[in-house]
């Protein structure tokens, strides 16, 4: 009998038992997903099956000189406002 199985690259572990919270979790021999609590005695699985795409991507970040020339527009620095040619800043 051997002990010790194949390492499992898609096995997580989990810091605490999803039914109790306990934190007396032990590998369980029922598969190579399952886990064993020690307070509740509950044993169960944690899998990752994948992910889901985002409903809204994030804005790109604009750059440094972007940010600093848009703050300052914003709180009417014009006098030292720089024309900016790729982003159309004014001057
Ligand atoms: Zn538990």
């Amino acid at each position: 009998m051997s002990v010790r199985r194949a390492p499992n690259p898609n096995r997580n572990f989990p810091s605490f038992c999803p039914y109790c919270a306990g934190e007396e979790l032990y590998p369980h021999e029922g598969s190579d997903f399952s886990w064993k609590c020690g307070e509740c005695l509950r044993i169960f699985e944690v899998k990752f099956y994948g992910q889901d795409d985002a409903d809204v991507a994030p804005a790109p970040a604009v750059s440094t000189e972007e940010a600093l020339q848009n703050s300052l527009r914003r709180h009417g620095h014009d006098a030292v406002l720089r024309t900016i040619g790729h982003t159309g800043g004014n001057a």
